[in-house]
């Protein structure tokens, strides 16, 4: 997955809040619980499109069902923002590994925005309304498979 592109898009998003007192940094983490954020972190859900491709068959398909947890703090003048890209498997092989996501630069971009907004509500308490933008979606042709969805499997894949 293109981590790179996702800290480096984050580094110029978070640049727009104009905090210059503070320092904020995005990490992956594999291991963050969804719903039960570590002591004074708080989450946030947004949903994304990708395509993933099977590490089996080599197979790709796209998804406009691909949940992005986020959880973040703000402590002592530091950001930190960890991120999980929820995964699928392949729905032709049996016992397909889960991989990861493969989301395109704008839809980086769409989610960052979005998260931004995030950040000013819960680490900044600014009062401001909800006004998410909306990713670039895929021609998905068969339906969602929760089977194979993670987001499915931990119950929050339709929650944004
Ligand atoms: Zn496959
Ligand atoms: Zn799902």
């Amino acid at each position: 997955m293109e981590q790179q592109e996702w800290i480096r898009i984050f580094q110029i998003e978070i640049e727009t809040l104009n905090r210059k007192e503070h320092s904020w940094h995005l990490e992956f983490d594999e291991n963050i619980d969804p719903e039960n954020p570590n002591m004074g972190w708080k989450k946030y859900f947004r949903k994304t499109s990708a395509r993933f491709s099977c590490t089996s068959c080599r197979r790709s398909w796209p998804s406009n069902r691909v949940m992005v947890v986020f959880h973040m703090r703000l402590v002592n003048g530091q950001g930190t923002v960890k991120v999980r890209p929820l995964r699928q498997n392949c729905k032709r092989c049996l016992n397909a590994q889960m991989v990861k996501p493969s989301v395109e630069s704008d839809n980086i971009q769409v989610l960052m925005e979005n998260l931004m907004m995030k950040i000013r509500i819960k680490c900044y308490q600014e009062n401001l309304g909800e006004h998410n933008k909306i990713p670039r979606s895929f021609d998905v042709k068969s339906p969602h498979e929760p089977g194979h969805c993670e987001g499915c499997r931990l119950g929050i894949c339709t929650k944004q």
